[in-house]
């Protein structure tokens, strides 16, 4: 069965509480196995929204797998015996809910086929609204704004077990409440966390650290930085040759396309980090540019301001592919009449 929020418009409030209402009902009622899995390269929102849900969950009485496997920096989060490794099959009778996954395609875990139920609750505009009941809410600044206002929907009492995740959530999508996705209604649901208990100073501390080899990687991926389009795009490598010297995963370098966005002059920055037979690029952009547009046309997506894709192609000819790609971003850009 189709839900209605396949059909409504996804900016309304009500069809947004509507479509709530209707997850909170499936999950009161649910007797049976949940699993609830994010998307591939998990990141705060991914692993906090999750994690919120299945001890909310839990502490009602629900049987929940969290196949998921979070990056080094965000290990904290979890309690030993809390995830469990991906899922070879759904067990039967199962529900699924899908969180912070834009496609069927990006959600990894557990086989996405074969389960009794599928929710899919999350906040990139390009989600395509699979799954039985879509809840999606672009203007919403993390998926753990959804779970906030969900576990409130169920009359959830919250602890802080609960509101440290989802803060989480809220905390990295917003990048410390400082992006443009910032706004009245993230403030408040994270305010309303913190009286909840969250050790906030504690968890913002917690969430800057990282492993010494971050620190190292950090110096050689800046040493690549490249500025092109006369200054307005900067791009920095990650390559595996510089994994195999430094031992490191690519996990932690997700906030070193954030610090590039910083030199002045740039709209366009883009961190590419060589794969095994591929490329995989994070692009974060600014006045007024669109990642989205840019990686939506190398085959991925994301949101207007932070976006990625994966190319399969090499280093040199991803950079080629990204330059062209964010000129015409550029070009369009300067078509467009100033203040619309
Ligand atoms: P990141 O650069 O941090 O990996 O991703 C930034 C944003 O773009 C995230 O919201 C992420 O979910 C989205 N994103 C990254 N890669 C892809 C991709 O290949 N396809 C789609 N649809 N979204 C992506
Ligand atoms: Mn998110």
């Amino acid at each position: 069965m189709a839900g209605m929020e396949t059909t409504e418009n996804p900016t309304s409030e009500a069809a947004y509480r509507r479509g709530l209402a209707e997850v909170a009902d499936i999950l009161r009622g649910w007797q049976g196995p949940i699993v609830v899995v994010s998307h591939v390269d998990p990141d705060g929102d991914a692993v906090g929204s999750t994690l919120a849900l299945t001890r909310a969950l839990r502490s009602l009485g629900k049987d929940v797998t969290l196949p998921i496997e979070p990056p080094r920096f965000l290990a904290f989060l979890a309690e030993p015996g809390e995830l469990s490794a991906p899922l070879e099959a759904l067990p039967a009778g199962c529900l699924l809910a899908v969180l912070d996954a834009a496609d069927k395609d990006r959600a990894v875990g557990a086989p996405l086929e074969g389960a009794v139920k599928t929710l899919n609750l999350d906040h990139h505009p390009t989600n395509d609204r699979f799954g039985d009941v879509a809840v999606v809410a672009p203007d919403k600044a993390a998926t753990a704004v959804l779970v906030k206002d969900l576990l409130d929907t169920m009359g959830f009492a919250w602890t802080v077990a609960v509101a440290t995740p989802c803060l989480t959530g809220m905390l990295t999508d917003t990048g410390n409440f400082r992006h443009a996705n910032t706004d009245r209604t993230v403030l408040d649901a994270a305010g309303e966390l913190i009286e909840v208990g969250v050790p906030y100073a504690e968890l913002t501390d917690q969430l800057q650290l990282r492993h010494p080899d971050y620190f190292k990687m950090l110096g050689e991926v800046m040493a690549t930085v490249e500025f092109r389009l006369g200054g307005q795009l900067v791009t920095a490598r990650l390559t595996r040759a510089m994994r195999e010297r430094i031992g490191q995963s690519d996990d932690d370098s997700d906030d070193f396309v954030g610090l590039i966005r910083y030199a002045e002059g740039v709209k366009v920055a883009a961190l590419l980090k060589e794969r095994e037979d591929a490329v995989k690029i994070s692009v974060r952009s600014r006045d007024g540019a669109s990642a989205q547009a840019i990686c939506t046309e190398l085959g991925g997506g994301g949101h207007r301001v932070a976006a990625g894709a994966t190319v399969h192609a090499d280093l040199e000819r991803t950079a080629q592919l990204l330059e062209e790609a964010t000129r015409r971003e550029l070009d369009r850009l300067a078509a467009v009449p100033a203040g619309s």
